[in-house]
């Protein structure tokens, strides 16, 4: 474990991907599974305006990347955390053991954010954000390859299976740490 890095008896989880991936579902039920405490970045954004304001173009908040680390700091801090969120590039990379990039066929996205009421324009953005594989390549810009698992998350039977694989990293995780 590097100096810089505070030793850690629970790992701390970041679960990213396109919104409409499956990203809450999972770490909810990561977070059940293997006793972790979840955070739903974009409520927390919310609730603290963590924002400057509104973007109506893409109908959602002008993140303040500076607030929401600000914030999290602290909550990180001792481990045993399971982190949702869309964007991934700006927390600080010691705070994560692993990072879970979800992945899903651009149709799904389709039927997920419809069905969640999503514009046109932005569930067009997140199809080609999806297809563009922006959120990966965020991710391996900013983690190392080492801690990336990406994960398919079409079917309940996928999600079924990503549950299973994370909870048994955490399992492990604590066995050796
Ligand atoms: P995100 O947080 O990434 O935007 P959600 O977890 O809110 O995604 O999931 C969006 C919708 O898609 C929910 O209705 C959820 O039940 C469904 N869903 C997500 N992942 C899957 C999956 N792997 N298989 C089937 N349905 C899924
Ligand atoms: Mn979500």
């Amino acid at each position: 474990v590097a100096p810089t890095s505070p030793p850690r008896s629970s790992p701390n989880i970041l679960v990213t991907g396109t919104p409409g991936t499956g990203k809450t579902t999972t770490a909810e039920m990561v977070a059940l599974a293997a006793g972790l405490e979840k955070v739903t970045v974009g409520e927390l954004v919310k609730e603290r305006v963590l924002h400057d304001g509104y973007n109506d173009e893409f109908d959602t908040y002008w993140l303040n990347e500076d607030k929401v680390v600000d914030e999290m700091e602290s909550m990180v801090a001792g481990g045993g955390m399971c982190v949702d969120f869309h964007t991934c590039g700006f927390f600080p990379e010691r705070w994560f053991d692993l990072v879970v990039v979800l992945r899903a066929e651009t149709d799904k996205i389709y039927d997920r954010l419809e069905g969640r009421g999503y514009k046109p324009n932005k569930i067009q953005e997140n199809i080609e954000c999806e297809i563009m594989q922006v959120v990966l390549e965020e991710a391996r810009e900013s983690y190392k390859a080492e801690i990336i698992m990406e994960l398919p998350s079409n079917t309940v039977e996928d999600m079924e299976a990503n549950v299973d694989k994370i909870v048994a990293f955490v399992e492990e995780f604590r066995q050796t740490h």
